[in-house]
């Protein structure tokens, strides 16, 4: 059964993981590298739920309850009697190898290891662990305390036992789970990450502005952001990376990303966690960059 729940990576994902971890009753150790972005972190979980807090949606005890249950650390020892490890840093393959590689020596042998990879093989990532059939995707949303959905990606080893624990602890988060087979980018990725970047190619090609292609969508498809919005809420180096694994795991040209969001994510225009993406945020409000 799960307890006590790590996570790792500090950053936008892993704080929303941690938080929801919490507020549900776990106690939670967030991890990072960056001391730095373990601070931050404390202040967007506490501001998160000060949130929810003046909604009437969580009472002022649950609030300060929530905090005391989340310890942070800056190495894998604090991990040695975690139940589940959800892995949450940076989306980059050789990045989480070298972090499962280092963590891995450091759990209970029945530990269980989840991945919020947004793309990469589950497959790959557990066959570099000593524990394949306890190794799986745990697929978050952002914001994690907002979305309902997590989907839960089963690698080629992961056992049965495994699957149906993270199963029980996502309901138990209050998140609905839907089963992904492990295929580039999964389910929702694979789907959203082609139309965002399609939007790109539509701005590339000059066929609208950004704010005639997010209206456009928005009024036109119901979507509730435009997908250029939504492409800077992601972050411009996500949606990149996602394309690249889509247009490399699935080896289809109709994958290949668009240079000009290429171009964004090397000018580091990486949207609102660098304050300027399809949109410019340093003022009141956000104003189109095209
Ligand atoms: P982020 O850049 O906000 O945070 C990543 C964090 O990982 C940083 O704080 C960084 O310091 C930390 N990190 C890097 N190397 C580390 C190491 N060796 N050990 C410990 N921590 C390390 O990224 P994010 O948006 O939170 O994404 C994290 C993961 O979640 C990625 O796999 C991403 O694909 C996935 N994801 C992202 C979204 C999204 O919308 N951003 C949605 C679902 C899943």
């Amino acid at each position: 059964m799960v307890e006590k729940i790590g996570v790792i990576g500090a950053g936008q994902m892993g704080n929303g993981i941690a938080h929801v971890s919490a507020l549900s009753g776990y106690s939670v150790v967030l991890m990072d590298v960056n001391a730095q972005a373990l601070e931050k972190a404390k202040v967007t979980i506490r501001n998160n739920l000060d949130r929810q807090a003046s909604k009437g949606k969580i009472s002022e005890d649950d609030v300060n309850a929530t905090m005391e249950r989340i310890v942070t650390a800056t190495n894998m020892k604090a991990f040695a009697d975690s139940d589940l490890v959800v892995e949450a840093a940076t989306e980059s393959e050789s990045v989480k190898r070298k972090i499962l590689a280092e963590l891995c020596p450091e759990l209970k042998p029945e530990c269980i290891v989840a991945s919020n990879t947004s793309s990469i093989s589950i497959t790959r990532l557990g066959a570099s662990t000593d524990r394949p059939e306890r190794f799986m995707g745990m697929h978050f949303m952002n914001p994690v305390p907002v979305m309902k959905l997590v989907e839960l990606i089963r690698g080629i080893a992961t056992g049965e036992e495994t699957f149906a624990q993270i199963r029980e602890l996502t309901l138990k988060l209050g998140k609905t789970p839907v089963s992904a087979e492990d295929f580039p980018a999964f389910i929702v990725n694979r789907i959203l990450l082609p139309m965002i970047n399609e939007a790109v190619y539509t701005l590339y090609e000059g066929v609208g502005s950004v704010d005639a292609i997010d209206t456009a969508m928005k009024l036109g498809a119901n979507h509730p952001m435009g997908p250029l919005e939504l492409a800077d809420f992601i972050g411009l180096d996500v949606c990149l990376a996602v394309m690249h694994v889509l247009h490399e795991g699935l080896a289809d040209t109709k994958y290949r990303p668009c240079p000009l969001l290429v171009k964004y994510v090397e000018a580091g225009w990486l949207g609102r966690k660098t304050g300027k993406g399809f949109y410019d945020y340093s003022g009141e409000t956000p104003i189109p960059t095209r």
